[in-house]
């Protein structure tokens, strides 16, 4: 049944809550939301329409994915891309990605969202900064392609607008007026975003990174999120390249960047955060800004390793992020935290990591990344948006402690998704969905994507 008004999941095998509740017992929802937790063994306080025996699953939170480019589905695993770091890597790939249509992106979203909901993973963010001429519509096609998947997404309206004759990064034909980002962004949050509990679909500003758009565009952009009271969104001190590029250009450090254009603000979250020195922490910490921590990402091109106990410590919201496909290759929001885990505990050592703070990074920290109240936590209120895992798989042979064993014995497939009481995800597949099919047209889309640079 897909549409219960009231649902059981009764007594899971183990359940991490993101809080202080204990669920033992299992989560009561009603009308898409959690109504009642219960204790080992206590019953619902009211008779419900479904009970689902969890006895043999794992109960998450839903996963929450912070940073994002879905489009990337369309180039992982790229010859030219391969064994660079990221300015390198980024100048191998711009060409290519000029060449977007909107069918290669509505395969790219759908193939995305796909793969991180199989994942565990019930809300994503997307960070899409390239509209090249015929992509003018870019994010407008992503709600479209959102649909059919049903997660929940904050689709960023990325830019860039400072392109190589300007001292940019980006090619020139990947850039685009100030003025149409300033007026696009606006028609998309009137048209799409959608505010208070239970979202769907939240649009965000994401200027794309210090070294692709200029300093009035930041500017400009954290006035118009204040303004439309919407959060913001760009890639910071991801490597020490970049903070060579605005020592150069701007004559400051990153974060006395943020502060100059207006960034330095609760609204705001930072894809990697990783070139911080301790003084800078205090300051991202006491503004209340949020990191998308983006380990697979960092370690694919030895970026360096964020420094998550110091920023949590300072006040900063820790999220956790698959990045984009082109530097992951892959989105899977469970595998993610695995090695949130194991990169942390590599700056921190194993006694100061556990797969607790892994698994909060993905939820209830993604949660308050993301600026949202209402989902991240297994608490009464919020809404029923879970992962649920069995141990089914050989990897799980002879595991003890159901929880660490997911991150420790690297679970990869959820086998049931609920997204505001629905079940997206049963069985591992999610219903409706014919997803060799997708992958086939993916294969071909990525096929004309690179063709068209020859
Ligand atoms: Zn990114």
């Amino acid at each position: 049944m897909l549409g219960a008004n009231s649902i059981w999941i009764k007594q899971p095998l183990a359940c991490f809550t993101a809080g202080t509740d204990n669920a033992d017992g299992g989560v009561v929802i009603r009308d898409g939301r959690i109504v009642e937790l219960l204790s080992a063994n206590e019953q619902p306080s009211e008779p419900v329409d479904e009970v689902f025996d969890a006895r043999e699953h794992v109960l998450l939170p839903g996963l929450i994915n912070t940073h994002h480019h879905f489009y990337q589905t369309l180039t992982r695993a790229l010859p030219c891309a391969l064994d660079k770091e990221l300015f390198d890597w980024l100048k191998s790939l711009y060409p290519v990605w000029a060449g977007l249509t909107p069918d290669m992106l509505y395969s790219g979203t759908q193939i995305a969202l796909a793969e991180l909901l199989l994942s565990g993973c019930t809300t994503a963010a997307d960070h899409h900064y390239l509209f090249p001429t015929g992509m003018e519509e870019a994010i407008d096609i992503q709600v479209e392609a959102r649909e059919k998947i049903g997660s929940r997404v904050t689709l960023t309206r990325g830019s860039m607008s400072l392109g190589e004759d300007d001292g940019g990064l980006p090619p020139q034909t990947t850039v685009q007026d100030e003025e149409v980002i300033l007026r696009d962004s606006e028609r998309l949050v009137n048209r799409y975003h959608e505010r208070g509990d239970g979202a769907f679909v939240q649009i965000a500003l994401a200027p794309c990174s210090p070294f692709s758009v200029s300093e009035e565009l930041m500017r400009d952009s954290a006035a118009l999120a204040n303004e439309l009271d919407i959060q913001l969104h760009t890639h910071l001190a991801e490597t020490l390249d970049e903070e060579a590029f605005c020592l150069e250009r701007f004559g400051c450090r990153t974060v006395d960047y943020l502060e100059r254009v207006g960034w330095l603000q609760p609204r705001t979250w930072l894809a990697h955060g990783i070139h911080f020195n301790d003084a800078e922490i205090q300051r991202l910490g006491a503004a209340g800004v949020g990191v998308a921590h983006c380990p697979g990402s960092n370690m694919m091109l030895a970026s360096g390793i964020c420094r998550n106990l110091e920023l949590e410590a300072a006040g900063v919201n820790i999220g956790l992020a698959v990045d984009g496909s082109a530097s992951n290759d892959s989105s899977n929001m469970i595998v993610e935290a695995r090695m949130a885990m194991y990169i942390q505990r590599l700056r921190y050592g194993s006694a100061a990591v556990s797969h607790r703070d892994a698994l909060r990074w993905a939820t209830s920290g993604s949660a308050a990344v993301l600026g949202r109240e209402d989902i991240g936590q297994i608490a009464v209120g919020k809404q029923a948006d879970f992962a649920l895992f069995r141990r089914d798989d050989i990897s799980f042979a002879g595991s003890h402690d159901p929880l660490a064993a997911l991150l420790l014995c690297n679970a990869q497939r959820a086998d049931r998704v609920m997204i505001g009481g629905h079940w997206r995800v049963i069985d591992g597949a999610i219903p409706g969905l014919d997803l060799p099919r997708l992958i086939a047209r993916q294969h071909e889309q990525a096929a004309a994507l690179v063709a068209r640079l020859h």
